[in-house]
């Protein structure tokens, strides 16, 4: 990935295509959720993702580092499984750590992941093998820092998710299920596939 400015408008595209790529699927995620967890985890996002959309012209307003704090507001606010604050934890990171001047390169967009990654581990007590959306941002950080290309990472995200399905989760609902957790997806690992791929995806398209 090369430089990269932020501008509004670009933040703008991103979140609406994601929150719709998101909501297009959130049937998938459900049913996921329903194999390994309690079924609600497309519609927890949904609603989140709604109601970003639904503020997108206020979020949009402010400037990148203000309105990805929004996102997370949002999404903590109005989500009531775990996923929300998790996603909410992310989000409200990124805009914390977000560069002051906006421009963002693989190493630097790699640095402000890995800090947001570290705040979503301190919030759900998880690491990585958990069988969590961890277990997706984790490789794509790592991808970013070894300065991977969009369709590298993009790759890297799917096959993260694939490789949530043979292991046995320990935190999350699903760890309930102990072994019987094995040989499914989680959940939250496809919607943090999703995410990345549908970003990765408008990138390649505006560049
Ligand atoms: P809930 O588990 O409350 O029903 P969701 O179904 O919306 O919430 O989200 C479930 C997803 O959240 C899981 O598939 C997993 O990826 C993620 N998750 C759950 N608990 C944790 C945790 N402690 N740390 C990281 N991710 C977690
Ligand atoms: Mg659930």
């Amino acid at each position: 990935m090369g430089k990269l400015q932020m501008t509004p408008d670009l933040l703008r595209s991103l979140l609406q295509g994601t929150a719709e790529a998101v909501i297009a699927q959130a049937e998938h995620l459900t049913a996921l959720d329903q194999a390994i967890g309690d079924g609600d985890h497309g519609i927890n996002m949904k609603r989140g993702l709604q109601n970003v959309l639904a503020d997108l012209d206020n979020i949009t307003a402010k400037p990148p580092a203000e309105a990805l704090k929004a996102v997370g507001m949002t999404m903590v606010m109005k989500v009531g499984g775990a996923s929300g604050p998790l996603y909410g934890t992310l989000a409200m990171t990124l805009g914390k750590e977000w560069p002051t001047d906006d421009e963002l390169d693989s190493s630097k967009l790699g640095q402000i992941l890995a800090v947001s990654i570290e705040a979503l581990k301190k919030r759900g007590k998880a690491d990585l093998g958990a069988k969590t959306m961890l277990d997706v941002l984790a490789p794509v950080q790592q991808a970013l820092e070894a300065n991977k290309s969009i369709a590298e990472i993009s790759v890297i995200a799917q096959q993260a998710a694939e490789a949530t399905i043979p292991m046995k989760a320990t935190r999350g609902r699903a760890s309930f299920l102990g072994d019987r957790s094995i040989g499914h997806m989680d959940p939250g690992a496809y919607s943090s596939a999703l995410i990345i791929q549908t970003i990765c995806q408008l990138l390649e398209e505006k560049s």
